[in-house]
């Protein structure tokens, strides 16, 4: 159940309505918009008659939520989430956040070059991996802590900020002291302890779709972190498996309107998980940024034949600058900004 308060609501009839919600054994999370404030009650809606609140003063309308998230639904929390990375990267406002970097950090030059290149084309975000999920155990794993350690010093050389995957609970806190935004891999999507103590990492979630989830197993993960108090969580679209097998998975462009109709939270396409293939990266980047994705994310490395992770998916530091200024006309078109300006 979600309470719209009206317009004029007065602190002490929001304060009224807050204590009987919690006085029926029920807990709220407000949130205050630029007209309304909304008050989402969590727990079993029938301890609390829907008629007696409907006509408590300071209430303007009363809506039952059908949808089995809640704090991540669009009802709740009308207005945009917008989320701060780092700095100065803000996600899902009017600026389109750009992430690139190699699938996996290599060595000190390998991630020295992304970062320069990365920088000179406008991107806010570095990304790598340090502690890889591969599908084989016999494939490289990552650097670990020696590479979150290097990618932190190439990102502040550059002023971006870090974007890296946190794969177990009792890596967040090593993760943490080194990324700005903790990436949730597609494999974890639905891991729930994990999720739950990301909630209460205090430091803002990228939480990639699971190859084979739905919109609303996503949106439910997405809700785990939410419920724990961390409203910093920001989606990400990195394609699903299907029937088709001409591209690694299939990049599901319409969940970026689809998120973006049921959910307030910033949804950012990947479009190289998405496709797998170098050639078809870039296509599906400008049409993710046209179809309204609050950012892209794309693997780029210095010699993508010799990389040591998806060398196959990954653009040259050449191709990368040419995506960025394709994208940010693209941008500019509908009314955002790509990337950094400088
Ligand atoms: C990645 O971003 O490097 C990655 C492993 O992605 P995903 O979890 O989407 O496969
Ligand atoms: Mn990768």
């Amino acid at each position: 159940m979600i309470i719209i308060c009206e317009a004029k609501a007065t602190e002490a009839q929001i304060g009224e309505l807050e204590r009987t919600i919690r006085g029926a054994g029920l807990d709220i999370h407000r949130s205050d918009g630029e007209e309304y404030t909304i008050l989402g009650v969590i727990g079993d809606r029938n301890r609390l008659d829907m008629g007696t609140v409907t006509l408590m003063p300071g209430v303007r309308e009363v809506v039952l939520v059908t949808s089995p998230y809640k704090l991540a639904s669009r009802e709740f929390h009308p207005d945009d989430t917008v989320v701060r990375v780092g700095e100065t990267c803000l996600v899902g406002g009017m600026e389109v956040a750009v992430m690139a970097g190699p699938c996996a950090v290599e060595g000190e030059e390998q991630i020295e070059a992304c970062a320069r290149a990365a920088a000179a084309g406008g991107a806010q975000i570095l990304r790598g991996g340090a502690y890889k999920p591969r599908s084989s155990p016999y494939s490289y794993q990552g650097l670990g802590l020696e590479g979150l350690k290097m990618m932190r010093r190439a990102a502040d050389r550059y002023g971006l900020a870090v974007v890296t995957e946190v794969m177990t609970i009792e890596l967040i806190d090593t993760v943490a002291q080194y990324a700005d935004l903790l990436q949730v891999g597609a494999r974890n999507m639905q891991n729930y302890p994990l999720l739950t103590a990301l909630g209460k990492a205090g430091k803002p979630v990228f939480l990639k779709r699971g190859m084979s989830a739905t919109i609303q197993e996503w949106l439910m993960s997405a809700e785990y972190i939410l419920s724990e108090g961390n409203p910093d969580v920001i989606l990400c679209e990195r394609g699903i498996r299907t029937f088709e097998t001409a591209t690694r998975n299939t990049l599901d462009l319409s969940a970026i309107p689809v998120i973006k109709h049921l959910s307030h939270l910033p949804i950012i396409a990947d479009p190289s998980h998405g496709v797998g293939t170098r050639r078809f990266v870039a296509p599906m980047a400008r049409a993710a940024v046209a179809a309204g994705a609050d950012g892209i994310m794309v693997e780029i490395h210095p010699n993508p034949d010799k990389a040591m992770s998806d060398g196959p998916q990954s653009l040259t530091l050449e191709e990368f600058g040419l995506l960025m200024n394709r994208c940010r006309i693209i941008a500019t078109t509908i009314g955002r900004r790509l990337g950094k300006t400088r």
